[in-house]
C-alpha cells in the first residue's frame, strides 16, 4: 500500500485526522532517515501495535553540535519511503527544515540532570535540540504511542522524562538494539566506516560485553568493570575512546560502586566516525 507522504504540518494533521475519526491508535516512529534494520524494528513494532502508523523523517538541524556533521548527514528519501511502504507505514511526515523552523526557534525543552553525563557532556546542546524537536513532533502528530531505540539509551531517558514532567499524553515504547551478526549496533554512521574501521568496530560491543560479564561475575566497583572493557578497546589501535561509563540507568550519572542495575555506555571514534552503544546489566544477587 502506498503511504501518504506529508511535507507540511497541515498535511500530516489532515492525513491523521481520518485515522483518528475511525478510532485508530496512532503510533509514531521519529527518525532522521537513512533508514536501516534498527529503524525497521521500531516500525514493525509500531505496525503490530497501532492501527495508524506514522514515521517522521527529519534531519533536525538544532541537535547537531557540529555544522559539518549536519551537512554530511545522508538523505535518502526515495529509499526511505520504499522501506516504510514495504513495512506498511500509513503516513510519512518528511518536512523541510523551513517547515519545522519557519522562524528561529525561541522555545526549547531542557531536560536537566539526565543530560549532564555521557553524550550530554560531549555534545553541548544536543539533547536540548532532540527534546525540542520531539516535543514539536508530538504536538504535530499527537501520537498515542512513540517508539524509541535503546541504542540511544540517554535519548530514551530524556524523552521519557520530558513526557513525564510535561504531562504529555503519549506512551513511550523502548525497543531493543538491533545488531549486525558480529555485534555492532546498526547505525546510519556505520556506512561511513572504512573496511578496516568496520572490521575493528565490533570491539565496542565486545568491550561492553566484557564489562557486563565482570558485573555478572560479581565486580562491585565500576573501575573493575571499566578496566575489563578498556582492555578490549585498548587492543584496537583504530579506536579512540570518548567516554566509557558505568551509570545508574535512572539518572545516567556514573556510579563508583555497583549495588543495583547499571548501564554500561560508551562513545568511541573510528577515524572521523563517532559510534555509541550501551548494555543494561540487571542487579546481581550478592
Ligand atoms: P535516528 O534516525 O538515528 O535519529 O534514530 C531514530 C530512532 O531509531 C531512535 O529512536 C534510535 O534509538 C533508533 N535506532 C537507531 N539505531 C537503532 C538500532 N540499531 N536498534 C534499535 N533502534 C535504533
Amino acid at each position: 500500500m502506498p503511504a501518504i507522504l506529508a511535507a507540511t504540518v497541515a498535511e500530516v494533521r489532515a492525513a491523521l485526522a481520518d485515522f483518528r475519526r475511525r478510532g485508530q491508535l496512532v503510533g509514531l516512529v521519529p527518525t532522521m532517515g537513512a533508514l536501516h534494520a534498527g529503524h525497521a524494528a521500531l516500525i514493525e513494532r509500531a505496525r503490530r501495535e497501532c492501527g495508524c502508523m506514522a514515521v517522521s523523517i527529519f534531519v533536525n538541524p538544532i541537535q547537531f553540535d557540529r555544522r559539518e556533521d549536519y551537512e554530511a548527514y545522508a538523505i535518502r528519501l526515495p529509499d526511505d519511503v520504499a522501506l516504510c511502504e514495504s513495512l506498511g507505514t500509513d503516513v510519512i511526515f518528511a518536512p523541510a527544515a523551513e517547515e519545522m523552523y519557519p522562524a528561529p526557534q525561541s522555545v526549547f525543552v531542557e531536560v536537566a540532570g539526565l543530560t549532564d553525563h555521557l553524550c550530554g557532556r560531549f555534545r553541548p546542546g544536543h539533547f536540548r535540540g532532540v527534546a525540542t524537536v520531539v516535543a514539536k513532533l508530538f504536538h504535530i502528530v499527537a501520537p498515542h504511542r512513540a517508539y524509541f531505540g535503546e541504542k540511544d539509551a540517554q535519548q530514551l531517558a530524556v524523552i521519557q522524562r520530558m513526557v513525564a514532567d510535561l504531562n504529555m499524553p503519549v506512551e513511550i515504547v523502548p525497543v531493543a538494539t538491533v545488531r549486525d551478526p558480529d555485534g555492532l549496533a546498526v547505525s546510519s554512521r556505520n556506512r561511513r566506516l572504512s573496511p578496516e574501521e568496520r572490521r575493528a568496530a565490533p570491539a565496542l560491543f565486545q568491550a561492553l560485553q566484557a564489562a557486563a560479564q565482570a558485573v555478572a561475575s560479581g565486580a562491585r566497583s565500576a573501575a573493575e568493570a571499566k578496566a575489563a572493557a578498556l582492555a578490549v578497546l585498548e587492543a584496537c589501535p583504530e579506536i579512540r575512546v570518548e567516554y566509557l561509563e558505568v551509570v545508574d540507568p535512572a539518572t545516567m550519572a556514573p556510579v563508583e560502586q555497583i549495588s543495583g542495575p547499571v548501564r554500561i555506555a560508551a562513545a568511541v571514534w573510528l577515524g572521523a566516525t563517532r559510534l555509541i552503544d550501551n548494555l543494561y546489566c540487571p542487579a546481581v544477587a550478592r
